[in-house]
């Protein structure tokens, strides 16, 4: 890779992607030799390809994170899919149907000093018939006569020719704009800008403690603030500073006029509750460690699971625990919340005041987590050594393939895996555990889906 130079086409990669739908997929189909992966190197630019070192993780299960011009989208180079395949025209076939079935574009690579082969051909046949946009380009095009030489290639009916040197970057500009034009419109970006106070959703069934620990906030950690400059806050809504930051707790006008939470039947209790986690990006569920935990506080809990919402559980009066008890407590909470086991836990007392500072510590670890994004290359690295030494069970004679995955958005992480065909449950939950184990995850729901190719 560093025998050549490399222009960095990878326009702004720090930039993040506002957290809103998949990155498009950008598939590389040719035949050997063609050049993919000198072009999969020049749209990448020079930062990650390294990866392809790494000894183990095989060239076609590794794509790349790309950019262009504020885009961000995935390339998979799919070099060395199918090295079984007897002949040639077979294993390109194979080739192109996979990257077909995953890719919102496919690029279809020929060489120009070589023209269209009957491989070439074979391999068309499959792509035109495929409803997916297909980017011819005309790689090796290092001079002005092989530009020429592309428009010979019109006769593959694939529309108009990219003449390209992937090797010098000659085109490839161009090239780029095309495959972004052929994308799938993008997700409205929202604009970043200085952004308002974290939004914190406090909630829990009537008598946990709620409006008590608000008011411990309010008096505490210095009083409720009305208005920050240039911040528009919902009257409904208080800002209160922790820990040198202010927060925004939603939808609170209920606690603060300490309205008789236990009078309002549980359906109007549940319906505040789904509004403010709505409203928020992370929610303090509250419990009530003097009693265990009930139906009603594993529904609020579900709720900002579902929601998608970062989590901390606060377990509140823990100052009426006897300190015999709290060892069996521990046990039984772990037991109660086994399906959560992410969840960020604190045990405060609103009335004492013990421990309400570590709530401001717990939202920033919880938050920083559900915003987390783990880059496509070391995803893959991972989850190919995953897939290889526990490989999915054996189903009627055949096992389906993870072929690789993305992080497809945060706030909460999501991610994609694509497959040869739907997984069993099970061992998707053995996915996401592995996941969370080796990338964290602490505080937040995190949501992993298949693609199969059918
Ligand atoms: P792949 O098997 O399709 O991935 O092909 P490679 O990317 O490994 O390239 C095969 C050979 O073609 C290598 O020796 C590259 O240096 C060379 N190559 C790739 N792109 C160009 C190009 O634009 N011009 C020239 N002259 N050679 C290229
Ligand atoms: P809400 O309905 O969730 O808003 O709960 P409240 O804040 O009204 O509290 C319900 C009851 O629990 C009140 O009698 C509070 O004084 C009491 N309480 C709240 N927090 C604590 C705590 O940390 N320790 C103890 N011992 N009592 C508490």
């Amino acid at each position: 890779l560093s025998e050549f130079e490399i222009d960095d086409y990878s326009a702004a990669p720090d930039a993040e992607q506002a957290p809103s739908g998949p990155a498009p997929v950008v598939a590389v189909v040719g035949r050997p030799n063609v050049g993919k992966s000198t072009l999969v190197n020049r749209i990448i630019g020079r930062r990650q390809a390294v990866v392809e070192d790494v000894p183990g993780v095989t060239r076609d299960r590794v794509p790349y994170d790309a950019q262009w011009n504020g885009r961000r989208f995935t390339v998979v180079d799919t070099g060395g899919w199918e090295p079984d395949a007897k002949d040639r025209a077979a294993a390109i076939a194979a080739q192109a149907e996979i990257a077909v079935q995953t890719a919102d574009v496919v690029i279809f690579v020929v060489d120009v000093t070589v023209g269209a082969t009957d491989v070439d051909e074979a391999a068309v046949k499959m792509l035109r018939r495929s409803s997916k946009p297909v980017i011819l380009v005309a790689n090796k095009a290092d001079n002005q006569n092989l530009e020429i030489e592309a428009t010979s290639l019109w006769s593959l009916a694939l529309g108009e020719p990219h003449p390209i040197s992937a090797l010098h970057g000659r085109g490839s500009g161009d090239l780029l704009d095309a495959i972004l034009e052929a994308m799938p419109p993008a997700p409205p970006i929202i604009e970043g800008g200085p952004r308002g106070p974290r939004r914190v959703a406090l909630v829990g069934r009537p008598n946990v403690g709620k409006s008590s620990l608000l008011n411990r906030l309010a008096k505490e950690e210095r009083a409720v603030v009305d208005s920050v400059a240039g911040t528009t806050v919902d009257p409904v809504d208080s800002l209160v500073e922790m820990d040198g930051e202010v927060w925004q707790f939603v939808d609170t006008a209920g606690l603060r006029k300490r309205v008789n939470q236990a009078s309002g039947t549980e359906y109007y209790a549940s319906l505040r509750t789904a509004g403010a986690v709505e409203a928020a990006e992370v929610a303090v569920v509250l419990l009530d460690s003097s009693e265990t935990i009930s139906e009603q506080d594993q529904r609020v809990l579900t709720s900002v699971v579902e929601a998608g919402r970062a989590l901390v559980i606060a377990f509140n009066k823990w100052d009426l625990v006897d300190e015999d008890r709290r060892y069996y407590l521990d046990k039984e909470i772990d037991r109660d919340l086994k399906r959560i086991p992410w969840a960020i836990r604190v045990n405060i007392s609103a009335k004492t005041g013990r421990a309400v500072d570590k709530l401001a510590p717990a939202l920033r670890r919880a938050l920083a987590a559900w915003e987390q994004r783990v880059a496509t290359g070391a995803l893959n690295q991972w989850l190919t050594a995953l897939t290889q030494a526990t490989p999915h069970p054996v189903r009627g004679g055949r096992a389906p393939r993870v072929l690789f995955a993305t992080q497809a958005g945060v706030a909460p992480p999501r991610f994609v895996l694509f497959t040869t065909g739907p997984l069993d449950a099970g061992y998707l939950r053995f996915v996401e555990r592995k996941l969370r184990e080796e990338f964290g995850y602490e505080g937040t729901p995190i949501e992993v889906s298949v693609r199969p190719r059918k």
